[in-house]
């Protein structure tokens, strides 16, 4: 059922629990999996060496900036699913993550999204972070949001 399955990643800790759940799911149906991630330019954030993630900045950072950090997120992200002996796919674009999760899902008929209920941003929504909870207002596949 779960063939395609897209894994949205943005470094947190629920976004590695959503690698971990999407290889269990991926190993149950035979799926491949994708890995997105869409760093964004309006965040003003960029990593400042050690562990991969964003810190804030006073200065936003330029393309070349967040496509460095992005590739070290998807790394990350493709590093824990080999690991769990799964072979994936990544895709890394600046710009809007709910518009490029979405592309990757209707480009590769993808039947499933895996992301976290939250990720790195500050807990302006109670519940579930925006970037989820937009992915879910506007997905025509299943959804799963791991804690
Ligand atoms: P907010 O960003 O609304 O302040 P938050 O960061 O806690 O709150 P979200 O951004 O919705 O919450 O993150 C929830 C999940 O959405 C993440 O675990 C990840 O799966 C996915 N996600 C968030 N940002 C991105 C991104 N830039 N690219 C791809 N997926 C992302
Ligand atoms: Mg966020």
């Amino acid at each position: 059922m779960f063939k395609t399955i897209v894994v949205a990643v943005d470094g947190s800790d629920c976004a590695k629990n959503a690698v971990n759940a999407a290889c269990d799911i991926a190993k149950t149906h035979d799926g491949r999996m994708i890995i997105v991630h869409a760093p964004q330019a309006e965040t003003s954030a960029f990593i400042v060496g050690g562990p991969v993630g964003y810190h804030e900045l006073l200065t936003a950072p330029s393309h070349a900036e967040l496509e460095e950090t992005g590739n070290k997120i998807v790394a990350e992200a493709a590093a824990i699913a080999t690991e769990k002996g799964c072979s994936v796919d990544t895709d890394m674009h600046v710009g809007d993550p709910v518009r490029q999760v979405l592309k990757v899902v209707k480009d590769n008929d993808a039947d499933l999204i895996v992301m976290g209920r939250r990720g790195l941003g500050s807990v302006a929504s109670l519940f579930l972070g925006s970037t989820s909870q937009k992915i879910q207002h506007h997905a025509t596949c299943a959804c799963l949001t791991v804690v």
